[in-house]
């Protein structure tokens, strides 16, 4: 059986002339071709309509798929981590919040592998216990929101040797850049395995868990290694 790889939804909140793609459930093309290439299948899980379904849906939907990529998307929500929002905050969605908190919760608690990108990183953090920066400003001393294309690296990341992360991309690796927002606390359990030159945490892992802070599925199509990361989990999730 090929494994199913979960992928989670943002909220499409640009205009469309078609009603009935008002506030669509979108995932990005490329996670979605990665997990085709790597010998997964593809599913994408909408966000929630309410609070009252993030229980019904990541009961109903826990055990029917093997693994799950977190995307990047909106602001991770900071009272979700006790904090208020400040004023460089940028757009966030509580219910995408709260679905892929439970998911996270729920994926581990049965074993399975997690990979998380940008934002997902962040949320994944968050759902374990740790906190993050909400702006990088007075943080960051490199740049972290690329002018350049997506697609292109921009600055580099040192990783741990002897890392997951390491035996997938090496201990140095020219990874693209597109966040404002940084984990700041690593959560219990969680430990970093990559940083930029800053010190800006670029990569967390665990148990069942790798997370970045780049955006792969913008550099697998001409980076062996960064192709590596969407194998290692379909990898892991046939076990
Ligand atoms: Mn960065």
């Amino acid at each position: 059986m090929l494994p199913i790889i979960a992928i989670t939804a943002d909220t499409l909140i640009d205009h469309s002339p078609m009603i009935n793609q008002h506030n669509a459930d979108m995932a990005p093309s490329p996670i979605k071709e990665a997990v085709l290439a790597a010998g997964g299948v593809p599913i994408i899980f909408p966000v929630p309509s309410s609070l009252e379904d993030v229980d019904v849906m990541v009961a109903a939907l826990g055990p029917r798929f093997d693994g799950l990529i977190l995307p990047g998307g909106p602001d991770v929500d900071p009272t979700t981590y006790g904090q208020e929002p400040q004023p460089q905050l940028g757009r966030t969605n509580y219910l995408k919040d709260a679905f892929e908190i439970a998911l996270v919760k729920a994926v581990l608690k049965a074993g399975k592998p997690i990979f998380a990108i940008c934002r997902g990183l962040q949320i994944a953090n968050v759902a374990m216990g740790g906190t993050l920066y909400q702006d990088l400003q007075g943080v960051a001393t490199i740049k972290h929101i690329q002018a350049a294309p997506g697609n292109f690296p921009t600055h580099h990341v040192k990783c741990v040797p002897a890392s997951r992360i390491a035996s997938l991309v090496g201990t140095s690796s020219f990874v693209n850049s597109r966040h404002h927002q940084a984990v700041a606390q690593p959560a219990p359990g969680l430990s970093v395995t990559a940083q930029a030159q800053d010190g800006v945490i670029e990569a967390l892992e665990g148990e069942h868990f790798l997370g970045v802070q780049w955006h792969p599925e913008n550099l697998w199509q001409q980076d062996p290694t960064q192709f590596s990361l969407f194998t290692d989990l379909v990898a892991r999730a046939q076990h």
